[in-house]
Parts: structure tokens; C-alpha cells; sequence
């Protein structure tokens, strides 16, 4: 009856406001701890997940880490593998926020605390709590150094070209990162200063482009080689006779080097570093843009630090372990279901002018960097 009673959340009221007594047991040392990342073909699911369980073996819990190759049939067997070994927390990066909902419903059934790790897990009670990035955030520093670049505030008036992609259908962080971009840069549509003259997106981006219009121009899986093909098409049908392409707003370093492969492709008169070339942003930092951004050819790239990030969860894997209440919570996420307690942390900017950063930062060692920039 004990863990019926503690199925629902408010019934687990009592351990996680300090004192884990009555139903909740704590969690001993030497418990399982699973972890499931979305894929190993993206760079920093792989720095996410080994970063975290290093951490928590270095605490003496033992570790399942599994990587679902982007297949969310393929995760949820992960989940219910973890589930099956007695893990006490299943920390979550899902491939399809959706799909996932049935895997941690039997997680929370089985008596598990589930932690959604970066992206959301929609549609469900049984997700406790959300680590993340301020997933806006992400898409104001893009919006905000493209409209620098194109000195807009400065009375700039074009008009522009710009073309606009986003992130995985499936994941719900896609569209905080447009809606934060797009806020800003939907009003110089309004004034015509910036032009989106593809059809892209299926009628293209108009002024009258909403945020919830946002999977029109998405990439399936952040897929590099979707996104090149889509900017092929863009680049044929819209700039194939030497039109000027002044910006391409990506939210991810991976769609940037699609469209990047794309340029070099149908358009060799456009030459990094000088003016032919577009603005373009990302996110990630990966070793990819840090080479992309030292030869000009992406101009921004968004740094989350997933070292802090690892860390924010140790730290609320620890705090649950310990029957304690979960500390530094900032923020809720609705998740069309429930809201989930959240932590999130701030993205940063990185552009040719603080790339060094990053390896003060300890996401790439100096010698990496030599070797890419
Ligand atoms: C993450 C981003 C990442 C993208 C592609 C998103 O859910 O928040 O950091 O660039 O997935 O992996």
C-alpha cells in the first residue's frame, strides 16, 4: 500500500519536504541510478551522459547509461531495462518528449523518481522534476547577434534576406528556442526590414509567421544532412542567380554546418569572411562550429555548459538519494500534463571574439582548440 500511496506525487508530500519518513524510503548508497541520452550522433549527449555518471559513480551509486540511437521505441527499452534492474532514479534526455511518457509512467510506478534532463517530457504526471538551460534564453542571444550584426538598431533598413530554421518536431525545446528568436526579429518582418524570401516553411516566413508555426520549418532529429537539403532547395529556387543571402538564423551548430555544406555547394561565390557571406547562428559549441567560427563561416554559437548542468542534477539526484528537498529549483515548465519544478541555467553567447572561453571553461581542452581553430 505504501508505494500505491506514494504513486501520485502530493502523496509523497511528507519525504520531499525534508524528512524522508513514512513512505518514501531513502535511497541507499550503492543504488541504481539510470540514465538515458537521446543518441550518441550528436557531440554533447555523449559529454552529458558520461559527465553524469562519472559523477555519480565517483558517489558510489551505480550507473546504467544508454544511448537510444534517436529511436524512441529503442529508449523506452533503455527506461524499462533500468527499471527491471531496481533503478531508483532515471534521469531522462528524450529522443520524442511524447513517446517517452508510457517508459517513465512504468519507472514511477515501479517506485522510481524521474528526472527529465534538458529536454521535457511531455503529456505525463510522472515526470518530478526538469535540469535545463533557460530554453528561450537560447533563442535571444541568436536573434539579438544577428540583429547586431545586422546593425539593426542602428537604423538599418534593408531589407534583408534571411532564411530561418528550427529544431526537432519531437522536442518540446525547439519551440522556446524560435519563440525566443522570433519575438525579436518577427517586428523588423513587420517593418520589412528583414525578408524571408523562400517559400520555405510551406508559404515561407511572413510577417504573420506565428511561434506556433514553428515545425514548418523544422529538422527532423537536428538532422545535419535534412538541413543541408533544405537549404539546397532554398538555395535553387530563391538564389540560384547571385541574390544576396544576409542571414540564416539555425538553432543548433549541426543544422548550421548543413547549411554551410549547402553554400559550399551551390554557391562558391560566396566567401567566408567577407561580405557575400551570411550571418549565421547555432548552438552547442561543438567542435564542428568551434572550427566553423574560427574560419568565419559561422559567425555565434550558443554555449550550455553541460559540466553545470551534470552537476545541477548530481546535485538533485543527491538531494532525493538523501529524502531532502530539492534545492535551487527556479522556475515550472508546464508539460501539458502537470508542472515540473525546474532548475535552469544560463546559456552564453560565443563568437569569434570569446571563443577562447571555452577552454577556460573546461568544455575543450587547449590542445583540441589548437587543433581545431
Ligand atoms: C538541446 C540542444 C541541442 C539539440 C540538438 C536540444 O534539445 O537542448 O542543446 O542542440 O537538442 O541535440
Amino acid at each position: 500500500a505504501g508505494v500505491a500511496m506514494c504513486a501520485g506525487l502530493a502523496a509523497c508530500g511528507g519525504s520531499r519536504s525534508g524528512q524522508a519518513t513514512g513512505g518514501d524510503a531513502k535511497i541507499e548508497k550503492g543504488a541504481t541510478i539510470g540514465i538515458s541520452m537521446p543518441t550518441k550522433s550528436e557531440e554533447r549527449w555523449n559529454k552529458d551522459g558520461n559527465n553524469l555518471k562519472a559523477k555519480l559513480e565517483k558517489a558510489g551509486y551505480k550507473v546504467i547509461l544508454s544511448f537510444a540511437d534517436d529511436k524512441p521505441a529503442q529508449q523506452n527499452a533503455d527506461i524499462e531495462n533500468m527499471v527491471n534492474n531496481d533503478a531508483k532514479i532515471v534521469v531522462v534526455a528524450s529522443k520524442d518528449g511524447t513517446a517517452v511518457g508510457p517508459a517513465v509512467e512504468k519507472a514511477r510506478d515501479a517506485g522510481a523518481k524521474v528526472i527529465a534532463y534538458d529536454r521535457l517530457i511531455m503529456n505525463t504526471d510522472a515526470v518530478d522534476y526538469y535540469a535545463t538551460f533557460q530554453l528561450e534564453q537560447v533563442g535571444v542571444l541568436e536573434a539579438t547577434w544577428l540583429i547586431d550584426q545586422l546593425k539593426l538598431k542602428d537604423g538599418a533598413t534593408g531589407p534583408f534576406n534571411i532564411e530561418l530554421f528550427t529544431g526537432s518536431p519531437d522536442d518540446n525545446n525547439a519551440k522556446y528556442f524560435f519563440k525566443g528568436a522570433w519575438d525579436l526579429l518577427q517586428p523588423y518582418f513587420e517593418k520589412g526590414v528583414l525578408v524571408s524570401p523562400s517559400q520555405h516553411g510551406q508559404g515561407g516566413v511572413t510577417k504573420d509567421f506565428t511561434v506556433e508555426d514553428w515545425q514548418k520549418i523544422s529538422v527532423m532529429s537536428w538532422k545535419t544532412e535534412q538541413a543541408q537539403k533544405d537549404m539546397e532547395s532554398i538555395l535553387d529556387s530563391t538564389y540560384a542567380h547571385g541574390e544576396k543571402l544576409d542571414a540564416v538564423l539555425t538553432p543548433y551548430d549541426g543544422i548550421a554546418q548543413g547549411v554551410i555544406n549547402a553554400i559550399e555547394s551551390k554557391r562558391p561565390d560566396m566567401k567566408p569572411g567577407t561580405d557575400s557571406w551570411p550571418y549565421i547562428t547555432g548552438q552547442d559549441a561543438m567542435e564542428i562550429a568551434v572550427a566553423n567560427i574560427a574560419k568565419d563561416k559561422q559567425g555565434e554559437t550558443v554555449f550550455k555548459d553541460v559540466n553545470k548542468l551534470a552537476d545541477a542534477v548530481y546535485d538533485m539526484v543527491v538531494e532525493i538519494a538523501e529524502g531532502k528537498e530539492v534545492s535551487g529549483l527556479n522556475g515550472k515548465f508546464n508539460n501539458n500534463n502537470i508542472d515540473v519544478p525546474s532548475k535552469l541555467l544560463d546559456p552564453q553567447n560565443i563568437t569569434k571574439d570569446n571563443l577562447q572561453d571555452l577552454v577556460t571553461a573546461n568544455y575543450i581542452t587547449q590542445d583540441r582548440f589548437d587543433e581545431l581553430t
